[in-house]
């Protein structure tokens, strides 16, 4: 089977790729740029995995027909490209134009020239979609909508919150995938499965030079436990997370699962505090990041004691349609931290 996944070259996507090609599935990938394709295969290649891997170069996801070329033939989709960025000053629309037109410029291409041989769309949405600030703290779940954030992005404009900025492009474009699935049912062959999962940790496969280019989540827990960096957080706030190879797992499972079919389901391993990653950083550092002696400190949580956390997500939908396993925060950072010592970092 072959599959084509967008923004093959980010850090969720590379761990999609390869372990859909360990599955046995061929793949393209798009990319933006010819350069970061050849990148892609050679970091494959470096894995074992150079065969059964191709990419095609769509160089402004937003163009009309931008993927219609890229879709033919395909047995299946998975649409990760979307912009990842918390800009404090720019304009929303800056990234809610990429992630809403980007997301109905691959739904009209397999619509149009993937029709009679895809039989699925993966949409990479977020817990951004779905995150009710307002009413924190909560456990949340698919029904769940992030409406808010939406309006901020509205009446702020580049004054919202960069978060809230990021959320309402998520937010927009997975509404306007369920609103191209409604609108086109009784032409579409194929059906659309929707993965939130909240923040995304775990060691790198795609092209990363140094720290400073990590992409923003991974950035996140480099800064806040070095204690340095633009990145760096409060170490009193938190969220939920999830491991990127437990992600991959999940789109491999969303493609194959057949009860998934226009599902949206959220994937997580549960909830933090970015205290805890400090805690437990600190504990691995000598073992397993011995290059890092000073990191962040804060404010060390007591054995014993039990934080409370402010947002939570109900993942029985996932258990029950995906039967998703996921690794422990130890195993993330344990394999996060041989992963950048290989690296020299
Ligand atoms: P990366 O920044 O590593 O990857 C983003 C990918 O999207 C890259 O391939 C990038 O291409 C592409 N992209 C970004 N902006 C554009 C644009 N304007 N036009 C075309 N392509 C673009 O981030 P992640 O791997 O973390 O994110 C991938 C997806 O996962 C996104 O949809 C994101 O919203 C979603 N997600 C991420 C979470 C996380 O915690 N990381 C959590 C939940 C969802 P290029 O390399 O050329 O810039």
């Amino acid at each position: 089977k072959q599959i084509l996944v967008t923004g093959c070259n980010g850090f969720i996507a590379a761990w999609i790729v390869r372990l859909l090609l360990q599955k046995g599935y061929t793949v393209i990938g798009t990319v933006r740029s010819e350069d970061k394709g050849l990148k892609m295969k050679e970091i494959l290649k470096s894995n074992g995995l150079g065969e059964g891997f191709d990419f095609i170069v769509v160089s402004d996801i937003i163009k009309e027909g931008a993927f219609d070329e890229a879709v033919k033939g395909v047995d299946a989709v998975i649409h990760t490209a979307s912009p990842v960025v918390l800009s404090s000053e720019g304009d929303p629309q800056e990234i809610i134009q990429p992630a809403v037109r980007g997301t109905r410029s691959i739904l009209n291409s397999t619509l149009n020239h993937g029709n009679e041989t895809v039989r699925r769309l993966v949409f990479l949405s977020s817990t951004a979609a779905v995150l009710e600030v307002q009413l924190m703290p909560n456990i949340f779940n698919e029904e769940n909508w992030n409406n808010e954030s939406v309006k901020e992005a509205e009446e702020l404009g580049r004054k919202a919150l960069a978060m809230s900025k990021y959320r309402a492009s998520k937010s927009l474009a997975e509404r306007s995938a369920w609103k191209f699935v409604d609108d086109n049912k009784d032409k579409l062959k194929w059906d659309l499965v929707v993965l939130n999962p909240p923040f995304v940790f775990g060691p790198i496969t795609h092209d990363v030079r140094d720290p400073s280019a990590l992409n923003v989540t991974t950035a996140m827990m480099y800064d806040t436990i070095t204690g340095s960096g633009k990145y760096a957080q409060d170490l009193t706030a938190g969220n939920c997370w999830i491991d990127v190879r437990d992600l991959a797992e999940a789109h491999a499972l969303a493609l194959e699962k057949e009860d998934v079919a226009n599902e949206r389901i959220v994937v997580t391993a549960g909830p933090y505090l970015w205290q805890e990653w400090v805690d437990l950083a600190n504990s691995l550092a000598p073992t397993h990041f011995p290059s890092h002696s000073n990191l962040a400190k804060g404010s060390p949580i007591p054995d014993g004691t039990r934080p409370s956390y402010r947002v939570m997500y109900d993942t029985s939908k996932a258990h029950r349609l995906l039967g998703l396993k996921y690794r422990s925060r130890e195993e993330c950072l344990q394999d996060t931290f041989a992963d950048y010592m290989a690296r020299g970092w």
